[in-house]
């Protein structure tokens, strides 16, 4: 990573390099790209017999959507610089893919692996507590959700802490998103970001000049892909497109080490063996090399850095054989790394697009929050009775009755997790789309990482317009 510019500054010039497309005003730009501010916090926990101090931030990057959106980190080495940079892209993100909000990002200095359920329980209601007394968490004005070390129970406990304080806040539960579909989360909220990634590659194979351009061609089926990190987002992506789309996951890298098997791993199996021994050493039936990040550069059609950020610099951009890199992870190729891959004609379909996922189910699941209903509740039935009389008019016209597999599919009324993908995959269809009228529309822009960026630009600037700024 020697010389690759800080995250912060590379999203900064990411930014840089897309508002000098458009012709805003000098002062509109500056107030799109600075960060609102970051707050940081210091508090003390008893664990482990002691009392440790543990730092945490959250960042706001861009109000001018509310309520502000974004995850929480919880890792041994999450700084400031780290927190704002994810910030920014969360308000990028939300722009592409059309989410109402902006951007926001939080992070916690502490490694959940050191700590037991009790612990962690105690040091998130703590750190949600210090959030919460300076506004920093709130259905109207900010709102946290899972990002890498915290998940559905985090959630819970966060979510729980804000409503102990505001009782009679009728959306209390809306403060957080990402909560366990039994405490106001929503079905498929888990294997979002990951179905999201899944979603977004099928759209791209659906643009045969898109897939040329990184020099392939056809759709999914048969496409070796390398993941690296099979957590929540690597899981998922790599689980559906090697059972639906016909995929091949020729290796999976994770901490400990990569696996290799040309003929596809089994991601299921694999995540198994993850979960029990804590590393993927000893899978059987697939070759291991120690030095996983070394299979970042294997000959692959689609590279999938899933893990952390800063994984492609300039030490090893010109190493990596893959044409087509989809960037499931925040910010996995540094400013410098992005400029040596695309002088390589390497295609990087980038985070702020394709990592969308999660926040697009966020979106919804706070809006079943604030609606207090939960999707399809009031329609499903009625649906069904409705696919029933038209089968029966169809049925009464023609001689033959229509075979049970496309009867069971007219008749059934969709059930929340199939509005919530169905409503996932358009916006990842339509974020797509909108991603490549922005490439037409403008000669200079001649990646899809400048494009979304631009787009993204377009779309605050228009809002602060109306806002009358
Ligand atoms: N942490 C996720 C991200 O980086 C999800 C954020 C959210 O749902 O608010 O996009």
């Amino acid at each position: 990573m020697a010389g690759d510019v800080s995250f912060l500054d590379g999203v900064n010039r990411m930014f840089d390099r897309a508002a000098a497309v458009l012709d805003l005003e000098p002062g509109l730009t500056e107030q799109i790209k600075l960060g609102k501010g970051v707050y940081q916090v210091r508090f003390p926990v008893r664990v482990n017999g002691g009392i440790r101090v543990f730092t945490g931030w959250r960042a706001v990057h861009s109000e001018h959507r509310l309520p502000t959106k974004g995850g929480i980190r919880f890792a041994p080495f999450v700084d400031q610089d780290e927190v704002e940079a994810l910030a920014a892209l969360m308000t990028f993100k939300c722009a592409v893919a059309n989410v109402p909000f902006g951007g926001a990002k939080g992070g916690l200095r502490v490694d959940p692996r050191e700590h037991g359920d009790e612990e962690m329980d105690r040091i998130t209601r703590r750190f949600a507590r210090e959030l919460i007394a300076k506004g920093f968490i709130s259905p109207a004005l900010n709102v946290p959700a899972p990002d890498m070390g915290t998940g559905a129970q985090e959630m819970a406990w966060i979510a729980d802490t804000y409503r102990e304080q505001f009782p009679n806040d009728i959306n209390a539960i809306a403060c957080v998103t990402g909560k366990p579909p039994t405490q106001g989360g929503v079905s498929g909220r888990v294997e979002a970001t990951g179905r999201g990634v899944q979603f977004a590659l099928r759209e791209f194979f659906r643009h045969s000049t898109d897939v040329s351009e990184a020099g392939l061609d056809g759709d999914l089926a048969g496409k070796r892909i390398v993941v690296q990190g099979l957590g929540n987002v690597g899981f998922h992506a790599a689980r559906g497109m090697s059972e639906e789309d016909g995929a091949r996951i020729v290796a999976i890298i994770e901490r400990d080490g990569a696996l290799i098997d040309d003929k596809g791993l089994p991601v299921d199996a694999v995540a198994e063996h993850l979960a029990r021994h804590g590393g993927l050493e000893g899978f059987p039936g697939a070759r291991f090399v120690a030095d996983g990040r070394s299979v970042l550069e294997a000959d692959c059609d689609i590279l999938i850095p899933a893990a952390l950020e800063r994984q492609i610099t300039q030490e090893n951009a010109g190493r990596i054989c893959a044409p087509l890199i989809a960037e499931a992870a925040n910010g996995p190729v540094t400013w410098d790394a992005d400029r040596i891959l695309k002088q390589r004609g390497r295609v990087m379909i980038p985070d702020v697009f394709l990592n969308a996922g999660g926040v697009i189910v966020s979106y919804f699941e706070w809006i079943k929050n604030i609606s207090h209903i939960r999707f399809g509740r009031i329609d499903r039935r009625f649906d069904e009775t409705r696919g029933e009389a038209m089968l029966s008019a169809l049925e009464m016209n023609g001689d033959r009755s229509v075979p049970d597999a496309l009867r069971s599919r007219i008749v059934r009324g969709a059930d929340e997790l199939d509005l919530i993908r169905s409503g996932l995959d358009d916006t990842m269809r339509l974020a797509y789309q909108a991603i490549r009228e922005i490439r037409q529309r403008y000669d200079e822009v001649d990646d899809l990482r400048t494009a979304a960026y631009v787009l993204a630009i377009e779309k605050i600037a228009g809002t602060y317009r109306e806002m009358g700024l």
